[in-house]
């Protein structure tokens, strides 16, 4: 028997969807953080079938249909297993969520770590929901500024590292195998030194243990990938998050794209063989340029979307779009989905008013509250002036 799919209040996923404002979100992890081209339309199809027709991009790198009915989730459950897009093992997706940096390619140590990690993915602590594991064992990390509990990075002499979140310095490791160990027992230390009470690595003040030592620093940051053409393809963004199937099937209609790739930085990298002197058509509904003034806000669904909303947030991010030399964060609550890290600005639903912060986080103390949208708009665009 299907389990009950309306749960609520932790990370969702396919297996447990979120009962949301327009109904159920579903949350689909592509394996490696890819997908074939034949998966991304047969994505498509499952949002234009079985739900609203748009799909969201995560901060974890996650794909996410929305508007899904009680009655269409199993449907839509029995067409994801069967097209791969979901474990058809509810099980597997207890497991924590892996990312991997985008760009890898095969006989890379990222998605070599992940395959070992998924063998061996029953030997990992049972953790809380949200406990997630970064695999970015590239010739730099680009996923540092990413949510992310324990990190598998390359060390600043270029040998593989273990570092847990909210530690400036991890612990280097010989190879490939010794990572999946050394993670499979910080997973379990984590557990038994508290982990189900603080929820997650950053919060975890517990001691590391003495074969964790943090001492190694790791590799300089790299930058997150560009937009436009790549080596591989093309990087296109996805406007706060979000594009319509229609926009998704044009973008992989060509027959040249094999796969695409998720980052958490609401861009996809879409790997297409192209001949010599070809340009990847343009595609509406997607950001392509580096200078697209969208890029420096941060939107989370909002109303009607989200029921913890009482604002709308993407019309307003749409409006405000065009402000120059400020980051920008509107969130329908103080949860922040959009965005962890402070902002120049952000505007925080409450009541069906905003309440307005500047230079901190969603949760952060504003400097005013009760502000209309009129308002809001106003103090937003005036302090972007003086900035
Ligand atoms: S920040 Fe609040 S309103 Fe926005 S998606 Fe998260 S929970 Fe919903």
């Amino acid at each position: 028997m299907l389990p009950s799919p309306r749960i609520k209040g932790w990370c969702p996923g396919a297996w447990r969807p979120m009962a949301t404002g327009d109904g159920l979100l579903v949350r689909v992890r592509p394996p490696m953080g890819e997908l074939s081209r034949q998966q991304m339309l047969a994505l498509c199809d499952a949002a234009d079938t079985f739900g609203s027709g748009l799909i969201e991009l995560t901060s974890r790198a996650n794909f996410q249909l929305r508007g899904v009915s009680d009655d269409s989730w199993p449907l839509l459950m029995a067409f994801l297993v069967e097209h791969q897009l979901v474990s058809a093992n509810p099980e597997a997706e207890r497991q924590p969520q892996l990312m991997l940096a985008p760009h890898w390619q095969a006989g890379d140590d990222s998605p070599t770590i992940a395959s070992l990690l998924q063998a061996r993915g029953s030997e990992l602590a049972a953790m809380p929901g949200k406990v997630g594991i970064a695999i970015d064992a590239g010739k730099a990390p680009v996923l540092s500024d990413s949510a992310a509990d324990f990190r598998i990075e390359r060390s600043i002499e270029g040998g593989l590292m273990v570092r847990c979140d909210g530690y400036a310095l991890g612990t280097a490791v010989s190879d490939v195998e010794a990572v999946v160990e050394q993670l499979i027992r910080l997973t379990h230390w984590f557990v038994e030194s508290g982990g189900w009470d603080t929820g997650r690595m950053r919060r975890h003040t517990a001691p590391l243990p003495d074969w964790a030592p943090a001492d190694t620093a790791p590799a300089a940051s790299g930058a997150k990938l560009a937009l436009g053409s790549h080596p591989a393809g093309q990087v296109v963004g996805l406007p706060f998050g979000r594009a319509t199937v229609a926009t998704l099937r044009e973008l992989v209609a060509s027959t040249s794209v094999t796969a695409v790739q998720v980052t958490p930085w609401r861009r996809l990298l879409v790997k297409q063989k192209l001949v010599q002197g070809d340009v990847a058509p343009a595609v509406d509904g997607l950001i392509r340029h580096n200078s697209d003034p969208r890029l420096s806000i941060d939107a989370c669904p909002g109303a009607p979307y989200c029921e913890q909303a009482s604002v709308a947030t993407q019309p307003l991010a749409e409006r405000l779009s065009g402000l120059k030399n400020s980051s920008v964060h509107i969130s329908g609550c103080a949860k922040g989905c959009a965005r962890r890290s402070h902002a120049d600005v952000c505007l925080v639903g409450e009541g069906g008013r905003f309440n307005l912060i500047v230079n901190g986080a969603a949760d952060s103390t504003p400097v005013r509250t009760d502000l209309t949208e009129s308002e809001a708009l106003d103090l937003v665009r005036k302090l972007s002036e003086s900035s």
